[in-house]
């Protein structure tokens, strides 16, 4: 890939970034709906604030414990304060509803449910599904990628790369970044959560993407992992859930080739600099490989991530995409409307959705 080929764009080789000596803690509090649907207050009962301890119920302190891990990722990784880069409070709502099948973030707070038992069980229980959520938070501070068609596949996209990265951070920082740890670990997003009775299946397989289920009940995931199998249609927003196995496909390739630590450098860096509301993949795959020889210089880094999206059939653009204007945060999973959560429509309101 011949880089001057991305115009308009900084291709200036730096040093790599050091990892900031930050030590932030944004105030957290958790809430329990109490199975409600329309909780007290918006939020329910206050159940934990901060450092306090454990108060053994597993959905509360999971959701708890699980935002700090998020937290001190972004802060340690990335030196990012929370989810707006301020220290903003982190606030989850557990128990929300009954059986609730889903976890969204409504630019507030992150709500999860508890799950049905059968398609899923309390998700907050998943750490890469806490990390997806407060990437959705993260994001609209910062590209404000639209939820619908491309951008929104994005969206999905950051969303399910640091969900899983932050996954990887936490069970091996020492070997965070080697490309070892990167093929030893799962890319699997909600195989925490998902289908409590089957073994080994997932929501998606960010290394191969449209293998994550196979169900009586709900059916075969088809997500595709290359443009030739683009879907078209209109359902899910256009597709978010559906053509983020795209980049999450190119996402994986650079991580088992370059170790998880520059994929998440490299994608934060293009995530917060370069996209922007209406960024599609071919913009993408312009900011990532811009981003990469920024933060690496020419070579082995931003050619690994040109390889990755060629591989997925994604042509970068030539112009710079237009980054979003400071301080106007777009939508991205708000209220909770059906299919606006982690999990897609297909299995969240079974019968609602034909390709
Ligand atoms: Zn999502």
């Amino acid at each position: 890939m011949e880089l001057t080929a991305v115009a308009g764009v900084r291709l200036k080789a730096t040093t790599p970034p050091t990892t900031p000596p930050t030590k932030v803690t944004a105030p957290r509090s958790t809430y329990d709906a109490q199975g409600s649907e329309d909780p007290v207050g918006g939020f329910g009962k206050l159940v934990r604030k901060d450092d306090q301890a454990p108060t053994g119920d597993k959905a509360v302190d999971a959701a708890h414990d699980n935002a700090k891990l998020v937290h001190d990722f972004y802060a340690e990784v990335l030196g990012r304060d929370s989810i707006d880069g301020k220290g903003m409070e982190m606030k989850s709502v557990v128990h929300y509803g009954d059986q609730y099948n889903n976890a969204y973030w409504d630019g507030e707070k992150m709500t999860y449910g508890d799950g049905d038992g059968e398609l899923l069980g309390p998700l907050s229980g998943s750490l890469d599904v806490v990390g997806h959520e407060m990437t959705h938070g993260v994001t609209e501070h910062t590209a404000g990628l639209n939820y619908e068609g491309q951008s929104g596949a994005l969206n999905e996209s950051w969303s399910d790369v640091f969900g899983e990265l932050i996954e990887q951070w936490s069970d091996n920082r020492a070997g965070f970044g080697t490309v070892d740890a990167a093929k030893a670990a799962d890319w699997l997003i909600g195989e925490d959560v998902f289908t409590p009775k089957i073994k080994g299946d997932a929501l998606r397989s960010m290394r191969a993407p449209g293998t994550a289920y196979d169900t009586k009940e709900w059916g075969k995931d088809d997500q595709p992992a290359h443009m030739k199998d683009y879907y078209k249609g209109s359902q899910d927003n256009y597709g978010v859930h559906i053509n983020s196995g795209i980049p999450n496909k190119a996402a994986y390739e650079i991580g088992v080739k370059l170790g998880s630590e520059k994929l998440a450098k490299v994608w934060y860096d293009a995530l917060t600099t370069s996209l922007g509301p209406d960024s599609d993949f071919s913009d993408a795959a312009a900011a990532t490989i811009a981003s990469a020889a920024k933060l690496y210089g020419a070579g082995e880094v931003p050619n690994a991530v040109a390889d990755a999206w060629k591989g997925v059939g994604v042509v970068p653009a030539t112009t710079a995409p237009k980054p979003a204007p400071a301080g106007t945060p777009s939508r991205s999973h708000q209220h909770g409307e059906a299919g606006d959560g982690i999990v897609p429509p297909w299995l969240a309101t079974p019968g609602t959705f034909s390709k």
